[in-house]
């Protein structure tokens, strides 16, 4: 390993980031386009459909945390710790010092 993963957290962050803005926007173009463009109606639902689906292979392939490997499912985007071993999804540092 050449460094710690966060990085690499950060890219899927940014990718996840774009994809989601692209099926909002699909999503938004699907439900503003009247029944009569019916064909790009079309395309529009299944671009969101395509994209969600995008989303949740990101999610599931590179939102993982660096150094237990969960997947940062819920949050992803706004998660800075892992829930699981509460280390930094950035840097590695632990989140708290349980020091008894
Ligand atoms: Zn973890």
């Amino acid at each position: 390993m050449n460094n710690l993963g966060g990085s690499s957290y950060d890219a899927a962050r940014g990718r996840l980031r774009t994809v989601m803005l692209a099926a909002a926007l699909a999503c938004a173009g699907s439900l503003l386009t009247p029944q009569s463009f019916l064909p790009l109606k079309l395309f529009f639902t299944i671009a969101t459909i395509l994209l969600f689906a995008t989303i949740v292979f990101i999610i599931v392939r590179e939102c993982r945390c660096p150094h237990c490997g969960k997947i940062i499912f819920l949050g992803a985007l706004s998660a800075t710790h892992c829930p699981r071993c509460r280390r930094s999804l950035t840097t590695g540092k632990k989140y708290k010092k349980s020091k008894k």
